[in-house]
């Protein structure tokens, strides 16, 4: 193992720093270096130990004392034995010190192995139509998550046979061990090794669980989705989660919601977007048209002279508010369908159309547009 580097320098503080200096720099660097935040890090792991180390000693009065005058042979139960006199209690549960700053976030590496715990949050995914997601529905989602096993309900031993108290700890989980040092014999308790912290041993494990009382099972839940999600947010069902180990709560269920694109309708925020095609004749002379909604169909009057482009707003046909009461509107875009595939008659028609009426008019509208055109080239070959 390489040099143990000095406390003060892993903790980033001078020696005269203050108890409120190092505590502060401990909470900095170990939300730093925290196992959590860094998964799968050794560096990071590593960090974490050595600030976790630091504290241990610069956090308690005594052993800073002794660090301070005698370095780390002072602290360290690995350095050599020696004649001692005044025994100390060694105890410190990082864990609860861990927990006290992150909320109960973290798990301290000395963290009671029979302590009540959430279990962890399990994820689904779930598929809706674009009107689901209007209207709000009811779905069946399927997901895995761990559970209580039931042929040994939840205490891994074989049913029939019962669990033993731990012989060594006698159910405490716990063993005190006696450590020569320098000072003195040091007492610390450390998890016992033979049930693991449990206090309990199992002769029989269960066949179902294999002795750890939980099993990962497929679960199908019916979920409500509120009306107005949008695609790509989850949902939070409380509760549904892998379970708790001994005694705590379970943890959550999150649901990602996809919502599947619809053939016309097109969501912006709240609002609904769509276009619609009417014909030449509708625009030029105005029209009742009949509009899709999220509410089924509804009849709009299109006014004469309408232009390809033109929107008109549908008030209150959009999405629901999540979050409470309120709609979107509905937006209508207007395309016009240019006729194809002519009969003469009709061809006949409309040249009648276009020549008819106010033919001065329609004549200098087509020379002022080429003649924009030709300024347009004119000015181009100029530069
Ligand atoms: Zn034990
Ligand atoms: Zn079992």
């Amino acid at each position: 193992m390489a040099e143990k580097r000095d406390y003060y320098e892993v903790m980033g503080v001078p020696k005269n720093a203050s108890d409120d200096e190092i505590k502060k720099a401990y909470r900095k660097l170990a939300k730093q270096y925290h196992p959590d935040l860094n998964p799968g890090d050794k560096t990071a792991e590593a960090k974490f130990k050595e600030v976790n180390e630091a504290y241990e000693v610069l956090s308690d009065k005594e052993k800073k004392a002794r660090y301070d005058q005698f370095g780390h042979a002072g602290v360290d139960p690995n350095f050599g034995g020696g004649p001692g006199a005044s025994p100390f209690d060694g105890d410190i549960d990082l864990g609860d010190i861990f927990n006290s700053f992150f909320g109960g976030f973290g798990v301290g590496r000395n963290a009671n192995p029979n302590a009540p715990r959430r279990g962890r949050d399990a994820q689904a995914s779930v598929t809706i139509s674009f009107e689901e997601a209007a209207k709000g529905t009811k779905k069946q989602v399927s997901y895995q998550r761990i559970e209580s096993c039931q042929s040994c309900g939840g205490s891994g031993a074989e049913s029939g046979t019962e669990t033993k108290t731990c012989p060594q700890c006698g159910g405490t989980g716990q063993v005190r061990v006696s450590q020569r040092t320098p000072f003195g014999v040091v007492q610390t308790s450390r998890g016992c090794d033979r049930c693991g912290g449990k206090g309990k041993i199992i002769d029989h494990p269960c066949h179902t669980c294999g002795g750890t009382g939980r099993v990962r099972k497929t679960k199908t839940l019916e979920i409500t989705i509120p009306a107005g999600i949008d695609d790509g947010q989850t949902l939070n069902v409380g509760g549904h989660g892998d379970a708790g180990t001994n005694g705590g709560p379970a943890g959550d269920l999150h649901v990602f919601v996809t919502v599947r694109p619809h053939p016309i309708f097109e969501r912006r925020g709240n609002d609904v977007w769509c276009e619609m095609p009417i014909t030449f004749a509708q625009a030029a002379l105005g029209a009742e048209v009949v509009v899709p909604t999220l509410d089924g169909k509804v009849s709009y009057q299109v006014h004469d002279g309408t232009q390809p482009g033109d929107v008109f707003k549908l008030r209150g046909k959009g999405i629901p508010n999540i979050h409470g009461r309120g709609r979107g509107d509905q937006y209508v875009r207007v395309t016009i369908e240019v006729p194809k595939n002519l009969t003469d008659r009709q061809k006949e028609i409309l040249k009648e159309f276009d020549g008819a009426g106010d033919e001065q008019r329609n004549y200098q509208k087509r020379k002022s547009f080429f003649d924009k055109i030709k300024d347009l080239f004119d000015t181009e070959k100029k530069e």
